[in-house]
């Protein structure tokens, strides 16, 4: 239910919408549409939590189209004020506009928001059937440096040269969420993939880090994978794993890797962490823009991102209860988006969730 849509100063459009019944106070949350699939899915989202009568009130911010001197992207000031306001938000997937010269969108959040880890759980979801029954695990991505740090220039003709930075700092937060998320979540071991043999003072801080924390959770069992033998045992078998710390880049492959081992990018969500308690939900994957527009889009993945926004604010009645239905109608069969091998439009895969709730 769209309750109004106005114009901000800077022209983006800012629409809110209500799911929640008129007894319960809402919460207000930040929602980025995004782009390509972003809007389709995020109705989905919008549709399910009405549905589940989520006491959420969105505060809906677009991706401008001229880019913001404040944020030097197209990302406007107002939204990024509205996620530090609002402490808690959905983002839909956001193109990476190439060479033009400006920041992009995701490295602008992550940077201007200190999204520190960006939490990513990978599972067997009961009733889909993929090469593996048993996969659960959690990778915990640092969201901030790395090879992402976008220091970048050509040395002389034909040599170009990218400097990843590691950190103390950035490595000793991230170990320290992945050990606590552990702890809390009754996970038995903390795996931190490197590739320390090759990039010793880089990966070797990361590993420095890791180990040192470790040190202050002997409860938890603590290893070190080098990650192309990583790669090899996630395939192998996945079981062998339970909560992966690592660098930026090597997130970002092994998460759509273990992707992968469950079904697709359509089902697996995560949460961006920041510091000051901010936490940002998105999907894993990106804007698909070769099924943008047509109603094709699996919202798995958006909508688990939602549950996990849920759980953050302790909604946690009306998570499972979304949880549940999207689990079921996966299970179930009859409506699949053409990713898991159904043929269903994104709108009615949305209804059947709804219908099971
Ligand atoms: P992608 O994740 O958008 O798509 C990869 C493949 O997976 C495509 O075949 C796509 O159709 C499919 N797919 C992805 N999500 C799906 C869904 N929900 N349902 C069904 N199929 C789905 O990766 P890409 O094509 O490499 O990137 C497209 C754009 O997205 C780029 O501009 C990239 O920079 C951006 N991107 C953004 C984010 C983000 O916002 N966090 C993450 C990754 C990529």
């Amino acid at each position: 239910q769209i309750l109004g849509t106005s114009c901000s100063s800077s022209g983006a459009f800012i629409s809110v919408a209500r799911a929640f019944s008129s007894s319960t106070t809402p919460i207000k949350a930040t929602l980025f549409p995004g782009d390509g699939i972003g809007p389709e899915i995020a109705e989905s989202v919008k549709q399910v939590f009405t549905a589940a009568d989520v006491a959420i009130e969105w505060d809906e911010h677009y991706v401008s189209t001229e880019v913001d001197p404040r944020t030097n992207s197209f990302l406007t000031w107002e939204s990024l004020q509205s996620v530090l306001d609002n402490k808690v938000g959905l983002k839909g997937p956001m193109a990476t506009p190439i060479g033009k010269g400006h920041r992009s969108l995701n490295l602008t959040l992550r940077k201007e928001l200190n999204l520190y880890a960006n939490v990513r759980p990978c599972y067997s979801l009961p009733g889909y059937k993929t090469r593996y029954d048993d996969v659960d695990l959690i990778t915990i991505r640092e969201n901030t440096e790395g090879e992402y740090s976008g220091l970048e220039h050509q040395v002389v003709k034909g040599v170009v040269e990218s400097i990843k930075i590691i950190t103390r700092k950035a490595s000793m937060r991230v170990a320290e969420y992945a050990f606590l998320y552990a702890k809390t979540h009754g996970r038995k071991k903390v795996s931190a993939i490197h590739k320390a043999n090759i990039m010793q003072k880089t990966d070797g801080l990361f590993l420095q880090c890791c180990d040192e924390v470790a040190k202050k959770y002997p409860e938890i069992y603590y290893e070190k994978v080098v990650i192309d033998n990583c790669c090899m045992m996630l395939v192998k078998n996945p079981a062998l794993f339970d909560v992966l710390v690592m660098p930026n880049l090597y997130g970002d492959i092994i998460s759509d890797l273990c992707a992968g081992l469950v079904g697709g990018l359509g089902l697996t969500p995560s949460c961006n962490i920041g510091e000051d308690g901010i936490a940002l939900a998105e999907a894993v994957h990106g804007s698909a823009p070769d099924i943008a527009g047509k109603n094709l889009a699996n919202p798995t993945a958006l909508l688990l991102s939602g549950v996990m926004m849920l759980r953050h604010l302790k909604l946690n009645k009306q998570a499972e209860q979304i949880h549940s239905a999207i689990i079921n109608t996966i299970a179930e069969g009859k409506y699949r988006t053409a990713d898991l091998g159904g043929t269903s439009t994104t709108t009615d895969f949305t209804k059947a969730i709804c219908d099971h709730l």
